[in-house]
């Protein structure tokens, strides 16, 4: 259910809403508008069914929200959600790169990638401690040695670390390393997982499931969002079609729907999109010109010797590469590249 105060709301009167709705046994979330403030009411909506909200001062007008993920719907909110990184904001004007490696390899490599990457205009640094293998005889991961490694890493560049958690065992430990916590596209419907990230404070960014519908990934943020966090960020990372010539089919159309269907932000993933080195340029110019926020892009100081996805990373070349060619579609859709200071 959401509340939608009328123009010239005061401060007290959104108060008082809020007060009574949680008098009632549930939890609210208030959006500021323009115009408007929107306050989201979260639990048990049974609860409101005979409550007189409108007769309370202030209030403009009272609707259910129609889809089956509440939280995570475009109505909720009166304006697109702005998640906080570093000295940038998700889901603002501003298009933010995260990259880095797909793997954390060991200390050189990440250092040598975040220091790059950071100089060429990224901010984040994304890359793997604990990595879902299709194989379980492949490289899983440095684990905490190579969480340790990502925190200095951002000691060092500045760059929040983006990694990815994969069990609710090792929430607490990734939390305490990591600016923002990724859940993988095998994860996404792991709903113990989800449960779990949702209850601690830290941004979470949530993949596609290679065969989820968006309706999914919006209720798998549901999820998510339901225990407090509403820091959810979206990401379009493909999914998997009949086709070959592609890792993955890259599900370009995603992006405006979920900008359409939900506040939270989005970002694409080309790079496991395509899971090919030439593709990234291509389709990460695309996600930007069908209005992605941000983009999660690998890259490896030698892609060839990398231990994980080495046919899909950049080099630090070829990032810059895709820093330039970027720059003038992000502002052909009024947009720009983030630059904020890192940190
Ligand atoms: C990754 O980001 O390296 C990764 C494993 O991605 P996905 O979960 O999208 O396959
Ligand atoms: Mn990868």
């Amino acid at each position: 259910m959401i509340i939608v105060t009328r123009i010239g709301v005061t401060d007290e009167e959104i108060d008082q809403i809020r007060e009574r709705v949680e008098a009632l046994g549930l939890r609210t979330h208030i959006s500021k508008g323009e115009t408007h403030t929107v306050i989201g009411c979260i639990g048990d909506e049974e609860l409101l069914e005979h409550a007189p909200l409108q007769a309370i001062p202030g209030v403009e007008s009272v609707h259910p929200v129609m889809k089956p993920f509440k939280l995570a719907a475009r109505e909720f909110a009166a304006q697109p959600t702005r998640i906080p990184l570093g000295g940038v904001e998700l889901g603002a004007k501003e298009v933010v790169v995260i990259a880095g490696p797909c793997s954390v390899e060991g200390e050189q490599m990440i250092l040598d990638t975040a220091r790059a990457v950071s100089a060429m205009g990224a901010r984040g640094l994304r890359g793997g401690a604990y990595k879902p293998r299709s194989s379980p005889y492949s490289f899983d991961g440095m684990g905490l040695e190579g969480l340790e490694l990502l925190a200095r890493a951002r000691e060092t560049s500045g760059l929040p670390i983006v990694t990815e958690v994969m069990d609710t065992r090792q929430v607490e430990q990734v939390a305490g390393h990591a600016d923002v916590l990724q859940i993988g596209a095998r994860n996404m419907q792991n709903f113990a997982l989800l449960t779990e990230v949702g209850r601690v404070q830290r941004p979470v960014l949530l993949k596609r499931g290679m065969s989820a519908t968006i309706k999914d990934l919006l209720l798998a943020a549901e999820y998510i969002m339901k225990q407090g966090n509403t820091h959810v960020i979206l990401c379009e990372r493909g999914i998997r079609t009949f086709e070959t010539a592609t890792r993955n089919t890259f599900d370009l159309a995603a992006i405006p729907v979920l900008k359409k269907e939900t506040h939270l932000p989005v970002v694409a993933d080309p790079s496991h999109a395509g899971g090919r080195t030439d593709l990234v340029i291509p389709l990460a110019a695309a996600a930007i010109a069908a209005g992605a926020d941000g983009l999660l892009v690998e890259v490896h100081p030698r892609p060839i010797e990398a231990v994980s996805d080495g046919e899909q990373s950049l080099t630090f070349e070829q990032f810059d590469e895709m820093m330039a060619a970027l720059r003038p579609v992000a502002q052909a859709v009024g947009r720009g590249l983030a630059s904020g200071a890192p940190g």
